[in-house]
């Protein structure tokens, strides 16, 4: 059987190289192989539902070719044959768009059964046959390639697809960490508008995310800006939460296991975006407030994303001047009071006073 094994290229690989961009990794399949006969090629075995294997030398991901069928519901409910007769045409039908279904030979030839090339020319993104509907993370890539892709459109049919999976129920297998794997990717793609409404042309938002949906329109403008400044995707995250409810924001990072660095930055922008916008007329007190309560001194950094997310969602250029006031009371000279041999919350009061002193002068300058 070892004679026979042929090994080809596949996936994101070809497609990128076609497109012309860099190619991050490299995916193989392998067909006309065994486990038995990986293993003693040297390949070691990773994966757990399906036979994976990594190369010996350059720890590639290499997978015997294999089909899928769908027996039961939800995530693991599928039955994968990987016997050393599945063809390479195969194996590619079970792939989620066409053109991630293209393969390489050794010879550079190109096997291309399902109309990749074409679609990529084409610049369409669509399904590679019926059977895409029995796995419903392909609705949410379909989406993430739509933000990468900026230029390509999803094929009529294949939204219909997605539709239907939604009708269908299909959609309420997904899993919440794939939901957020996806979507924490997509955002940082280029286009992260276009996984929203790609989402909503499927009639998935509602299902999947009803506390973006009411706000299509608004997520679509805010995301654009935020990529156009290559916005990290904290607070990318944060502005597109900004016109949901605390509570809204609350359920959609619990339902999803959202991590604590995005969560944390929306809630803050949430809670004190309308003190950002009003800090200019905010007194010394109300203005050392939202200072501490965003935390501006011991997360520096945290404030500073804050800020950016402000800038995004406002029109106004109060950034320099809570730079300014986040300053002051950072270098605030404060041996004086620390030597003092007072109680501690004398000295908390002590500080609070001198950086309200410092505040006003700066609230001061800034009116005359
Ligand atoms: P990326 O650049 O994001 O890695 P990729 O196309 O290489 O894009 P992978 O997740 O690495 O995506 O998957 C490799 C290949 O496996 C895909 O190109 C596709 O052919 C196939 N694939 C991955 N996930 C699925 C899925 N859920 N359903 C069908 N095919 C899939
Ligand atoms: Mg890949």
């Amino acid at each position: 059987m070892i004679n026979f094994m042929q090994i080809y290229l596949v996936g994101g690989a070809i497609r990128d190289k076609l497109l012309g961009i860099p190619v991050k990794e490299r995916d193989w399949v392998v067909v006309g192989a065994t486990p038995q006969a990986m293993l003693a090629k040297g390949f070691r075995q990773v994966g757990r539902d399906f036979p994976v294997f990594l190369h010996p030398k350059t720890k590639e991901e290499y997978a015997l070719a294999r089909t899928e069928r769908k027996v039961g519901k939800g995530y693991r409910g599928f039955v994968c044959n990987f016997d050393p007769t599945v063809t390479l045409e195969d194996d590619l039908k079970r792939r989620d768009l066409t053109i991630n279904a293209i393969a390489q030979d050794k010879n550079g030839k190109l096997i291309d059964p399902y109309g990749g090339v074409k679609d990529l020319n084409k610049k369409i993104l669509r399904h590679v046959s019926s059977a895409f509907t029995e796995d419903p993370v392909r609705i949410l890539r379909v989406a993430r390639f739509a933000a990468r892709f900026g230029d390509f459109r999803v094929s009529r049919t294949t939204t219909r697809l997605m539709q239907s999976m939604v009708a269908n129920h299909e959609i309420d297998a997904l899993v919440p960490e794939r939901v957020w794997q996806e979507f924490e990717r997509a955002l940082q793609e280029q286009y992260p508008e276009r996984f929203f409404i790609v989402l909503h042309n499927a009639k998935a938002l509602q299902t999947l995310f009803p506390e973006i949906n009411p706000y299509l329109s608004y997520c679509r403008k805010i995301l654009i800006l935020a990529a156009k400044v290559k916005a990290k995707n904290t607070i990318r995250f944060a502005v597109l939460f900004s016109k949901a409810t605390l509570d809204a924001v609350k359920s959609f990072c619990k339902r999803y296991c959202v991590p604590a660095a995005y969560k944390d930055l929306a809630i803050l922008l949430v809670k004190h975006q309308n003190e950002f916008k009003q800090a200019k007329k905010l007194n010394a007190h109300e203005l050392l407030h939202l200072l501490e309560q965003t935390d501006a001194l011991r997360r520096p950094e945290r404030f500073n994303d804050f800020l950016q997310a402000c800038s995004l969602i406002s029109d106004n250029h109060i950034i320099t001047y809570l730079q300014k006031a986040y300053k002051i009371i950072a270098e605030l000279p404060l041996n004086k009071v620390l030597e003092e041999k007072t109680s501690g919350q004398k000295i908390q009061q002590q500080i609070r006073k001198l950086r309200q002193e410092a505040l006003g002068k700066l609230i001061n300058l800034c009116c005359e």
